[in-house]
């Protein structure tokens, strides 16, 4: 069967045999067609991976879902121009859709610059894909059929791999590095020999030197200090003696060879900013855990060996997940759904698809399941993050299960962990490994990988985009004020390293006073609580000195399961809780999902914007068995201290009646006291009403990560724009100051649990503003009462007032440190 492949420009299609150039023309590097652009776009002809980006950014290779891989060559002879005219948008690593821009470049400054503009589409890896039907001599646009390619069947063999026994070490003199012409020159003198060459970057990456789309990969720049190495000596000093020349492009390197700096990568800016997951400050070099599924070779050995790799590591896998869902619990929910994926037959066919195409058994199973997890993100729906994981999961694990665990060091103490995205089962393996701190290119500030990151203690970044992909292992990280600072100088590290040693000598300061209480110094008392969601974490924040629990996350029952809990077992989680707090009041915050917390269990229809749609209180009422089950199992639970419940996303009085009239029926049927329902302040309406609301809320909580994300019109979840959050703009200031004046009016408190309660620089406002209570995570309890501890309420008072009316929340904190220097 042959399939098609579209073109990644408009323009005038040739046959390859007519581009002047000998290394295209000849097919040196493999067949295709050519284009002669009309327009600077160069875009996606199909799903796929992006494998490398020329630093000059004229020539992208794409891994196509499909199979080819094509290298797209922006005209002749363009990397001599050393970036200029041209704009990547994509890095290496990097997923892309069809029709997604790769490169824009400067159509009318190419043409008077460049030799020309003709650029090839070439099919790299011949051996198992064959070009048929090429179009040429006509315009084409972009995305539409210009050739087709057809599997070639038949077992391919992997290359025999020697162990090296010859190598020589130079600093590349080609003066615009390892293009694609040298490449293609490189690849076939190589091939003219027989055992292994290969190419050791300064990265630690390697390339064989008969692939030139794998040495392109490399990215290697002038004066990068290679290692040519190889079982052949004779190739292996063939192939550096031909790199030596320069070929044609020598430019003198001076000194010895020395490893090429790992850092600045050309492009990768020296900050990263991010999404604060678990705040704090850390320092250390990049660690980045090799990915099984990254690293599996793509040829296989042969197509019956491979479906026998696969059904034997299928089998494998479906042993220990049958055992675990004969379980109970979280887990054996999760391996039951893991057990029907194994087996879905969309992904058995994929994945025999593209072993008959000759690739490896791991390799297949990855692409099959890639291209589920790719449709599930193209719905743009964050009910399905949870699917994607499970996908995720189940890629890995069969992988795993045929090529074993990847062979890697443990990371060196005090490192910092950086990956694309983490899985709960990685981080806690590192468990003990004494990292510093997290940073990952995707990811939520509510996933459970920061759940458990937080619990260890580690500062973590989010959402930091694909760029992180360019750190090298070994760089030296910082990771301060939502941002990741790649080789900072030494100055810089001096100062961090000062900077975490005062705040571990103030941590043991606040912790020696942790169970007294927080009084300002002219005498007012705030109330410190935590936000929790186990017991666990409960046990731990007494310890801290938490005065009760202000915001109890129930989701964390609710989520990773593939049935709601049921009231029995939820009162005795919730009686768990209870208990670990002893005397300590608790505030319950009755079940916050949908959005950004999507479970399973919930058949929702697809909503075009989640954060605008059903969730939060809104949910519960939409799903009465859900509130109904959840009321009636916390007024069974037995507290010392007052129990108190709350709602999410309240927007509307009426939602507030209604539930207030559900507990107030359950609490009659079960015979017991109805206990005091407030509730979160997390919508600017609910703000905008809170005197109407607190005549029937007995007290209002401020969820200031939501109230900032709707106020701001930013949504929290989206990396391009939630590292703009701040909750100090004055905007919600202005609808904090609201809330607390509402609630006033009718003797109502006001409390804050979002993230801004635990900001130092956010404390002096909402204290000035009239909040009286604190909720905050538990590694912050210490800490948040030591700096109330240091205020004066008067002040404070003040500063806010003065705050409802900067212009913007840069202001807002400029102004915070000037009360800090007054002394406070
Ligand atoms: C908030 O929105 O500030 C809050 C505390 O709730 P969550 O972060 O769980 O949405
Ligand atoms: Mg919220």
């Amino acid at each position: 069967m042959s399939l098609t492949i579209a073109s990644p420009l408009a323009g005038w299609a040739t046959r390859l045999a007519d581009v002047p150039d000998p290394v295209f023309a000849e097919k040196m590097l493999g067949d295709g067609i050519a284009i002669d652009p009309v327009e600077g776009r160069l875009v996606a002809p199909g799903a796929g991976v992006v494998l490398s980006v020329h630093p000059a950014g004229h020539a992208v290779t794409l891994q196509l879902d499909a199979g080819p891989v094509l290298l797209m060559h922006i005209g002749l002879e363009t990397v001599g121009l050393g970036g200029e005219g041209f704009a990547s948008k994509v890095v290496d690593g990097q997923r892309v859709a069809a029709g997604d821009l790769l490169v824009e470049f400067d159509l009318d400054r190419l043409a008077r610059t460049a030799k020309s503009l003709i650029t090839p589409i070439i099919v790299t890896n011949g051996e198992a894909f064959a070009v048929e039907d090429p179009v040429s001599d006509r315009a084409v646009a972009a995305g539409e059929r210009v050739m087709c390619f057809r599997a070639l069947g038949g077992a391919v063999t992997t290359t025999e791999q020697a162990a090296p026994t010859a190598s020589r070490t130079l600093n590349l003199p080609l003066e615009h590095g390892l293009h694609a012409r040298p490449a293609a020159r490189i690849a076939q003198l190589a091939a003219s020999h027989a055992g292994t060459i290969e190419i050791l970057a300064p990265s630690g990456r390697v390339a064989s030197a008969r692939s030139a789309v794998a040495m392109l990969a490399l990215a290697l720049p002038h004066g990068a200090a290679i290692t040519v190495r190889g079982s052949d000596s004779n190739g292996v000093a063939a192939v550096a003696d031909l790199l030596a020349t320069g070929m044609g492009e020598l430019k003198p390197v001076g000194g010895p060879a020395e490893p090429a700096p790992s850092v600045p990568v050309a492009g990768l800016p020296s900050v990263l900013k991010g999404v604060t997951a678990v705040s704090g400050t850390a320092i250390g070099p990049a660690f980045r855990p090799i990915d099984p599924v990254a690293d599996i070779p793509e040829i296989g050995s042969g197509i019956e060996a491979e479906r026998a790799a696969l059904m034997v590591a299928k089998d494998s896998v479906r042993t220990e997940l049958s055992a675990d869902a004969a379980g109970e619990g979280d887990r054996a929910g999760i391996a039951a759904a893991h057990l029907a994926l194994l087996d879905d037959p969309e992904l058995a066919i994929a994945a025999d698809a593209t072993i008959a195409a000759g690739k490896s058994a791991g390799f297949a199973w990855r692409q099959a399941v890639g291209f589920y997890v790719d449709q599930l993100r193209g719905a743009g729906d964050a009910r399905f993050a949870e699917r994607i994981d499970d996908f995720n999961d189940l890629g890995r694990r069969v992988v795993l299960a045929i090529h074993g665990a990847p062979d890697q060091a443990p990371p060196p103490p005090g490192a910092i962990l950086i990956a694309d995205e983490l899985y709960p089962s990685q981080l806690m393996a590192l468990g003990e490994a004494g990292l510093a701190g997290i940073a990952t290119a995707r990811g939520g500030t509510t996933s459970h990988v920061a759940i458990i990151a937080a619990g260890m203690g580690l500062p973590m970044l989010v959402s930091l985009g694909d760029a992180l992909a360019q750190v090298e292992p070994g760089t030296e990280l910082v990771i301060e004020d939502g941002a990741l600072r790649i080789a900072p100088d030494a100055a810089d590290v001096a100062a961090v390293r000062a900077r975490i040693e005062t705040r571990q000598a103030r941590r043991q300061a606040a912790l020696a006073h942790a169970d007294q209480p927080a009084v300002t110094t002219d005498g007012a008392r705030i109330e410190i609580f935590v936000n929790l969601g186990s017991a666990a974490d409960a046990r731990a924040a007494v310890a801290e000195g938490a005065e009760g629990c202000g915001l109890l996350r129930t989701e964390f029952l609710f989520l990773d399961r593939g049935t709601p809990p049921d009231e029995e077992e939820q009162r005795a989680a919730y009686q768990a809780i209870a208990d670990a707090l002893g005397d300590r009041p608790l505030i319950v915050r009755t079940l916050d999902i949908g959005a950004d917390k999507p479970a399973p269990y919930l058949t929702i229809a697809a909503e075009e914007n989640p954060a605008l749609g059903l969730r939060g209180i809104r949910l519960q009422l939409a799903w009465r068995d859900l509130l109904d089950a959840q009321l009636r199992a916390l007024l069974r639970v037995e507290t010392q201290a007052p129990l108190r419940l709350m709602l999410p996303m309240v927007a509307d009085r009426a939602e507030l009646v209604a539930a207030r009239e559900a507990l107030s029926k359950h609490a009659g049927d079960l015979g017991v006291a109805t206990p005091e329902l407030g509730i979160m302040v997390e919508t600017p309406a609910a703000a905008l009403t809170a005197a109407a609301l607190a005549a029937e809320a007995n007290f209002f909580s401020i969820g200031s990560n939501d109230l900032s994300q709707y106020a701001l019109a930013r949504d929290r979840t989206n990396p391009a724009v939630a590292a703009g959050l701040d909750g100090l703009h004055p905007a919600v200031l202005r609808l904090i100051d609201e809330t607390v004046r509402g609630g006033a009016a009718h003797g109502r408190w006001t409390g804050v649990c979002g993230g801004l309660a635990a900001d130092p620089e956010a404390v002096p406002l909402l204290i000035g503003m009239g909040v009286t209570e604190l909720s905050v995570p538990g590694a912050t309890v210490a800490e948040t009462k030591a700096l109330v501890r240091t205020l004066d309420l008067s002040k404070c008072r003040a500063v806010a007032a003065r705050a409802l009316t900067a212009p913007d929340a840069a202001a807002v904190r400029a102004l915070v440190s000037s009360l800090s220097e007054q002394g406070q």
